[in-house]
């Protein structure tokens, strides 16, 4: 069955398959109602993918990023969801965190190197097509060349986490990408939390930050895991969120676009949430701007 609500995904501004354009035509074809776009640690998509929309009335487009951020134990991703993708502290970031992605492709391309396996920084900056670049484009690079056999072996052999040629890069902390979303109009949530060894921990420290959700329904989860985040998410007034993490790159191994049952009160009390904050802005805005308010303040301080 294909879920009509799909909120992790990935374009070509990342390193997914389809152009941001693509994804919603695909998304509008299967029948889904709403989308979040998410590339790693880049918003450059979202104005098209949005643009694309208005071609489709019966599909919601939110806007998106997916920060990769690092603590002592290991790699957390946040979503952030209805970013302002013109904030200016958001985009400078995100530039430097590129930045910081490409001298790590290069530290892996020469670490492959001195295992035997020769593939072109040119030839990987191709296969990125002018987005953000990852290591599955150098899993591709390596493919083409006929180095492994598998997309995957790519990772389990090399590139992995903790593998011969893996490289670290620098990242923010679970914690600063939290704020960082709050501050660019976003509500952050964690992705995929069950790659944490301790989720739970992660998730109280993250909701103390202004975490408002958690992505219970992912790929591969069971019924009990999902559960688990359920009972967590209520406990502490998160949404449950959830979605494919659709690349479209290796559609042998990969969940479709859409293809895990998310339940349309994910997207709806996201929608809500995002709605009531900018009201509140609103409304903080305006009082600002009315000196008889100002005197208001004055008195209750
Ligand atoms: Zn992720
Ligand atoms: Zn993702």
């Amino acid at each position: 069955m294909v879920s009509r609500v799909d909120l992790h995904i990935h374009s070509t501004a990342s390193d997914g398959r389809l152009s941001p354009p693509e994804v919603v035509a695909e998304a509008a074809e299967q029948g889904l109602a709403v989308i979040a776009l998410t590339d790693h640690d880049t918003a450059e998509g979202v104005a098209l993918a949005l643009a694309a929309a208005s071609a489709f009335p019966g599909l919601r487009v939110i806007p998106g990023v997916e920060l990769s951020t690092d603590f002592a134990q290991g790699e957390a991703h946040i979503l952030g969801y209805f970013i302002d993708d013109t904030h200016k502290e958001l985009r400078t970031r995100l530039e430097r965190m590129r930045d910081s992605r490409r001298e790590r492709a290069r530290e892996m391309i020469a670490k492959l190197r001195g295992l035997g396996i020769h593939i072109e920084w040119t030839r990987v900056q191709e296969i990125a097509g002018g987005g953000s670049i990852g290591r599955p484009h150098l899993a591709r690079a390596m493919l083409e060349k006929g180095y492994i056999g598998s997309f995957r072996e790519a990772f389990t052999g090399y590139i992995g986490r903790g593998g011969p040629a893996y490289a670290e890069r620098r990242k923010m902390t679970p914690v600063a990408a939290v704020e960082l979303i709050l501050r660019a109009d976003g509500l952050p949530v964690l992705a995929h939390p069950l790659f944490i060894d301790d989720w739970q921990a992660m998730i109280i420290e993250l909701k103390g930050a202004g975490l408002v959700g958690i992505e219970a329904y992912y790929d591969g989860y069971t019924a009990r895991e999902i559960d688990s985040l359920l009972v967590l998410a209520e406990k502490y007034g998160l949404i449950a969120t959830g979605g494919s993490d659709f690349h479209g790159i290796d559609t042998g191994t990969e969940t479709a676009l859409g293809g895990v049952d998310v339940p349309m009160e994910a997207a709806e009390r996201l929608v809500a949430l995002a709605e009531q904050r900018a009201l509140r802005s609103a409304i903080t805005l305006s009082s600002e701007a009315s000196p008889c308010k100002t005197g208001d303040r004055g008195y209750n301080r």
